[in-house]
């Protein structure tokens, strides 16, 4: 087994490194407090700021306008970003995801008209599962898509979209026929341009530049040519997409939990109390061995789940463990990294409070940590608790 990176990984990592630190590191506070990827046009500048590094179309095919690489590469690319920003993490993860999904569509004509666009970086994706009743079980979405002449009719609500309010596309999972259940959803690709719907900002705890929104389809008509999958088509299409999401979902936590890792050492060795380094009390000692063995499992757990995804074997299970595994562990692990520093730990004054805050969000989306430890438990078990 080779742990190593490649030349050409750690040359993207290494370069990718020096971008954050001149163009991210010194302006992040005041990035994440003025919220500045709620501006398409500046989020649109870090995406093709990042695209050389394959941060939105990293494992896209070449053809397609993307950068062709494997997932690994991807993933370290991701948890590079996050160790910095990972609300920046967060928007690129999106629109890679979504593009993958666009690429794996049948439809010719969607992936010559949109996805070189969406891998440069010049139009922004969002996904649309979520409704406000609908959540952790999508089965029975409410938002219909009723075909009428040359196209749908998309009518409904979806909430906590990631990029939504700056979105240009949105790939909108809907119903033909509510009556139906999981067996009549489908998903289209709205174009806001052609065919416009509304956003409502959500605010909340973390991720603050992190644009999350409601939306709203009112009598919206999308052509027929957007059709990803066919009302009825079901949500099978998804699964692949939730294997990348989870596992870009994990490795940002791995992302985080490194930056609270390495704050809290460096803050450990300079602090004094009782005339002695912190670092050489025997209880911080025990959260730095928490904070680092919690990490590296997590790093191994997500690792594997991309070397599964290079193999192209499917990995529903093993990207929800390293989902539900190293989310949980970086909200553990970032809160540790604020007891250490103690009172400065809790204070805007210091980073610390951002990253808990950041970490405590990759719980819930892609699959709450409950709904990760299902599909495991059900690979085991062969039973399942959930439909
Ligand atoms: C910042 C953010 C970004 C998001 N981005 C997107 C996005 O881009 N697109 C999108 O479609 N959605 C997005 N979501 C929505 C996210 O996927 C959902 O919030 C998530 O799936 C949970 O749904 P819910 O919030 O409705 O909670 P619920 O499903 O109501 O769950 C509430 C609680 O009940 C638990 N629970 C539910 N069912 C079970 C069960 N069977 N057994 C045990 N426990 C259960 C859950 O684990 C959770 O603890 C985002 C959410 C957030 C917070």
């Amino acid at each position: 087994m080779d742990f190593s990176l490649t030349w050409q990984q750690q040359t993207v990592v290494d370069q990718l490194e020096k971008f954050l630190k001149k163009e991210v590191a010194p302006y992040v506070e005041e990035y994440d407090k003025k919220k500045i990827l709620r501006d398409p046009s500046k989020l649109k500048e870090f995406f093709r700021q990042l695209q050389p590094f394959g941060a939105i179309s990293g494992p896209i095919p070449e053809e397609y306008g993307g950068m062709g690489l494997d997932y690994t590469s991807t993933g370290l690319v991701f948890q590079k970003i996050a160790e910095y920003w990972a609300s920046l993490a967060g928007t690129c993860l999106i629109q890679v995801a979504g593009a993958r999904l666009l690429a794996e569509s049948q439809n010719k004509g969607i992936i010559e008209k949109y996805l070189p666009e969406v891998c440069a970086g010049n139009l922004i994706l969002c996904s649309g599962i979520t409704e406000p009743n609908v959540g952790s079980n999508p089965a029975y979405i409410t938002t219909t898509m009723k075909k009428e002449g040359t196209g749908y009719r998309v009518n409904g609500q979806k909430t906590w979209i990631s990029n939504g309010s700056v979105s240009d596309l949105a790939l909108v999972v809907a119903t033909g026929d509510r009556s139906l259940g999981p067996k009549g959803l489908g998903i289209i690709l709205v174009d806001r341009r052609e065919s416009p719907y509304g956003t409502r900002e959500l605010e909340k705890l973390g991720l603050k530049a992190f644009p999350t929104s409601e939306m709203s389809f009112e009598e919206v008509f999308v052509p027929e040519e957007n059709l990803i999958v066919t009302p009825g088509g079901g949500m099978r299409n998804l699964g692949r997409t939730f294997e990348l999401a989870r596992s870009l979902m994990s490795v940002t936590s791995v992302g985080l939990a490194r930056a609270a890792l390495a704050m809290a050492v460096c803050y450990a060795q300079e602090r004094e109390q009782w005339g002695k380094k912190i670092g050489s009390h025997q209880l911080i000692q025990e959260m730095i061995y928490n904070m680092k063995s919690r990490t590296e499992a997590s790093y191994l757990l997500v690792m594997r789940a991309f070397w599964l995804m290079d193999s192209g074997i499917k990995c529903e299970a093993e990207s929800s463990l390293a989902k539900a595994y190293s989310t949980e562990a970086a909200v553990r692990t970032t809160r540790e990294c604020m007891q250490i520093m103690g009172g400065y730990g809790y204070s805007e004054e210091y980073p610390a409070e951002r990253l808990y805050r950041d970490a405590s969000m990759q719980t819930i989306p892609d699959g709450t940590t409950q709904i990760q430890q299902m599909i495991v438990a059900r690979d085991l078990l062969g039973l399942a608790a959930f439909a």
